[in-house]
């Protein structure tokens, strides 16, 4: 019998009834850079912490069982994670890719995978043609849903159909949802990107970045870049994130009832003038969400009526943090179009819906009312 998720957050099946690490149930940060050898030719398993280090594969063994995958990769943030997964392309290559992505990603397109040769299609994934986009070189589609930061949700298994018709991998980056929601592999994905730093880390404490692949001839060739390109995970951040992982379900769950308590309350705000979160069913993703995800997640995009409301609200919060990232224990409140888009094109904001008067609300796990008193206090000052 396949094991639930919080079991499966906590154990790995190999590894038990073999006493270890002499039986520590926190697994041991294996602070090497390098392993002796036995003897001329022999190898304890290990020889050089950039190829492999004891820590980090136990993460991805954990990892790559959270998403369903055969193989994960641990890297030393999701930028360095999505950076590596791009070299598996080569100049002439075409990428079908969502619009509305984080803005780190779009950086990494704009400034360096162009400039190796990269060439790139942008669409609204849940509303264009995405067939219509594919060229002769094509050979990646790359999605993130919910996205970062509009909450557009996309068909995954209808993206996956169109992928292999035309013989394309399908990227989706998972890091909104977290495994514990979302198993795009099971939906026909072949490569999952996570920003570990987010809600697999969840404490707002480390960087990670993960990739995880069912295909064979994916993770050969992964195995080899981590090792030539050197950004594996640090042995103690690792740790930090296998610490994480023991309560993502959790942490998930509270952390989705009180984005679903603060939807409901943002509605009813004169100032808010709309709402994106998934699990509100006028959410136009509402319906493909319970299809293909076992929940709606905690972050929540909604406009104000004016620029200055919105610049108010950052100015007035104290226990909710005016701060980049997500996923983690604390309630974050961001400004896309000056922190995590700013280096995106204004032009590009606008179109994919970022305006000066968008904000982004990641809630975390502390009491609801709490949060509830915070914001009612700040929207008062704020008319
Ligand atoms: C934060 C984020 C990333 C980048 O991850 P880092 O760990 O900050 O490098 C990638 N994708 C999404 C959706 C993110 O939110």
């Amino acid at each position: 019998m396949d094991r639930g998720i919080n079991t499966r957050c906590l154990h790995l099946e190999e590894t038990e009834g073999k006493f270890d690490n002499y039986g520590a149930l926190s697994y041991p940060i294996y602070q090497t850079a390098t392993y002796a050898h036995p003897a001329v030719g022999q190898s304890t398993g290990y020889d050089y912490s950039r190829l492999q280090n004891p820590t980090r594969e136990n993460l991805e063994k954990i990892v790559a069982s959270l998403e369903h995958g055969t193989d994960a990769f641990a890297l030393s943030s999701g930028m360095a994670a999505i950076s590596l997964l791009f070299e598996l392309f080569k100049p002439g290559d075409h990428i079908v890719s969502e619009a509305d992505l984080y803005g780190g990603s779009i950086r990494l397109y704009d400034h360096v995978s162009k400039k190796n040769g990269y060439a790139f299609t942008f669409l609204n994934c849940a509303k264009d043609d995405v067939e219509a986009a594919i060229r002769s070189n094509t050979k990646a589609i790359y999605i993130e849903t919910p996205t970062n930061p509009m909450m557009n949700v996309s068909d995954i298994r209808k993206i996956s159909e169109i992928a292999k018709r035309h013989d394309l991998l399908l990227i989706v980056d998972n890091t909104f949802l977290s495994p514990y929601f979302q198993n795009p592999l099971d939906l026909g994905a072949d490569v999952v990107i996570h920003s570990g730093t987010k809600f697999l880390g969840g404490h707002n404490d480390t960087l990670a970045g993960f990739i995880v692949t069912n295909k064979t001839e994916i993770a050969e060739k992964l195995r080899f870049l981590i090792k030539t390109t050197g950004a594996g995970l640090a042995p103690f951040d690792s740790w930090l994130l296998l610490r994480g992982i023991k309560t993502l379900g959790l942490r998930m769950e509270k952390a989705q009832k009180n984005a679903q308590e603060l939807a409901a309350w943002l509605k009813k705000q004169k100032n808010v003038t709309d709402v994106f979160y998934p699990g509100l069913p006028e959410h136009p993703g509402y319906e493909i969400m319970k299809k293909q995800a076992r929940g709606f997640g905690s972050m929540i995009t909604f406009n104000v009526d004016t620029k200055e409301h919105a610049l108010a609200i950052l100015q007035e919060v104290r226990m909710i943090k005016y701060a980049e990232s997500l996923g983690g224990t604390e309630t974050l409140i961001t400004y896309p179009t000056t922190q995590t888009h700013a280096d995106v094109p204004e032009e590009v904001r606008l179109k994919n819906g970022i305006t000066p008067r968008t904000l982004r609300l990641s809630t975390g796990i502390e009491d609801v009312e709490d949060l509830i008193f915070e914001l009612e206090k700040v929207f008062s000052k704020i008319v």
